[in-house]
């Protein structure tokens, strides 16, 4: 199986669990409709992908097929700050190394979040469903590290 395929299916494990865990924590998780649960879950699994677009990878690919169409759409609706951010993550990712800062916890944390503060305050009405999407994507990106790391771990410890 791919190393891609492989974290696809951690970011649906971290959904899974996290799933299950909303529904004693969070009061009225459930009352999501099936179209938002199937979102949380695509979220989860782009997040799972997401540390692997510092190197050749299918979320490379995605990252790159996203910003041909972002780049001249947000110059043509003239969101000029979108397209300085938008440049500004274009050219880290060509300065970091591999399972360098995309691969790092507190950046799989942060960079959601900040995400999520900007979209909240844009749209305070969706602020509970942004902030939970938020919490997908990191659980997705942490899958992905124990995956990276935990895993190969484990198993060089089994080695003699
Ligand atoms: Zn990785």
């Amino acid at each position: 199986m791919s190393t891609y395929r492989f974290h696809i299916l951690g970011g649906a494990a971290a959904f899974g669990l996290l799933h299950l865990g909303a529904q004693h924590i969070v009061p009225g998780y459930l009352s999501h409709s099936w179209t938002v649960l199937a979102g949380f879950l695509a979220i989860a699994m782009l997040g799972s992908i997401f540390p692997d677009i510092d190197v050749k990878s299918n979320m490379q690919k995605i990252f790159i097929a996203t910003m041909v169409i972002a780049l001249p759409l947000a110059y043509a609706m003239q969101k000029y700050y979108v397209l300085a951010a938008l440049i500004a993550i274009s050219i880290g990712l060509v300065i970091i190394r591999h399972r360098g800062l995309t691969h790092r916890a507190w950046f799989l944390i942060a960079f959601p979040l900040l995400f999520g503060c900007y979209l909240s305050h844009r749209y305070p009405a969706d602020t509970e469903l942004i902030y939970s999407a938020c919490l997908f994507f990191s659980a997705g990106g942490l899958s992905h590290l124990v995956m990276d790391f935990g895993i190969s771990r484990f198993f060089r410890k089994k080695r003699p």
